[in-house]
């Protein structure tokens, strides 16, 4: 049965969403950042791959530009799962994530807000200090090793995992919310013997509420990188041999956004501009038939605006030019 949400797909500049997320529901994105500005450049990064690193935090767009679409989308009170900090860059590297999580606490304290983030910066007490009102806060860690750290995630060339891990650990100790340590596993990179053991040590000493494996699920930056198996994701979880830790599901079915009535054409074009997605991940997000989207993508597809590639749950629709879409921050 679908549910009725309350809320249509956004075109706005900082709101994107609600899409379903598998983690966490149905989650209305907030992206402070502009497109692929991070502090790694990830082999498995969805968003492609960009030489151009940063770990200087800055105000990328006025504070007061996003608090506003913030307002607009929220005035509804509509349902939702989680509001959560993401998108297609670091929302860490942003120097407004505090005021706007501040300002969502204070405003509108019936919503669950999540920051999904690659957890570099958390090196940094003021950015820890900028995350303590989330309800939820999930970074990334792949290995405890400096040289594994540098083959999958490239990083900013002053990045060392051992500090990034005592941040977490320094974090953990500071935090009332809820800590959710994604733990992303690539076949052949982190799922020997002595990799498995250094996450586990890791993990004991971060000592997050949850450890979610995760793997490869949309087209990767770098074409050799592989999703890992059912059966490989549930070896890594008997190795870490933790209570917490759960296998992130490939669906989560039974959960849709209201059928949107404003342009559809520019509502697909938002969704795939920060994720690609199949054509059944846009179903269950917008609510149209898969006619109906078939159609949109066929013509987008034509136009050159949007192209596909084969991943490992079928066929993945992306955009082709990154700043060319109307309503996207350039
Ligand atoms: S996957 Fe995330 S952390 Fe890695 S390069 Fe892409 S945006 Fe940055």
């Amino acid at each position: 049965m679908q549910r009725n949400h309350g809320v249509s797909l956004t075109t706005h500049k900082h709101i994107f969403g609600p899409v379903l997320s598998r983690r966490l529901g149905l989650s209305l994105g907030i992206d402070l950042i502009p497109f692929k500005t991070c502090s790694y450049n990830c082999v498995y990064c969805e968003c492609g791959s960009s030489p151009d690193l940063t770990i200087i935090r800055q105000e990328f767009f006025p504070v007061e530009q996003v608090i506003s679409e913030v307002r607009d989308v929220l005035a509804s009170r509509p349902h939702l799962d989680s509001i959560t900090f993401a998108g297609s860059g670091e929302p860490t590297l942003s120097r407004s994530l505090g005021q706007v999580i501040t300002f969502i606490k204070r405003e509108y304290p019936e919503y669950t807000l999540s920051v999904l983030t690659n957890g570099s910066l958390m090196t940094d007490q003021g950015v820890r200090d900028e995350l303590t009102p989330a309800d939820r806060v999930i970074p990334t860690l792949t290995t405890a090793s400096q040289e594994t750290f540098e083959r999958i995630h490239h990083p900013h060339s002053s990045l060392s995992i051992e500090a990034i891990i005592t941040g977490m650990v320094q974090f953990r100790k500071m935090y009332a919310g809820a800590l959710w340590l994604e733990v992303f596993v690539i076949p052949g990179l982190n799922t020997s013997a002595a990799e498995l053991a250094g996450l586990k040590w890791a993990i004991e000493r971060i000592d997050p509420d949850r450890v979610q494996l995760n793997t490869l699920d949309r087209p990767p930056a770098e074409d050799w990188v592989q999703a890992a198996s059912d059966a490989e994701l549930e070896r890594v979880s008997a190795v870490l041999g933790r209570s917490g830790v759960e296998i992130v599901g490939r669906d989560h079915p039974g959960c849709r956004a209201e059928k949107t009535k404003t342009n559809v054409s520019d509502l697909i074009q938002a969704t795939l501009y920060r994720r690609p997605s199949t054509l059944e991940d846009l179903v269950r997000t917008t609510s149209l038939s898969t006619g109906e989207l078939a159609d949109i993508l066929g013509v987008l597809e034509e136009k050159g605006t949007i192209t596909s590639q084969k991943g490992t749950r079928g066929i993945f629709y992306s955009i082709c030019q990154k700043n060319s879409i109307n309503g996207i921050p350039e």
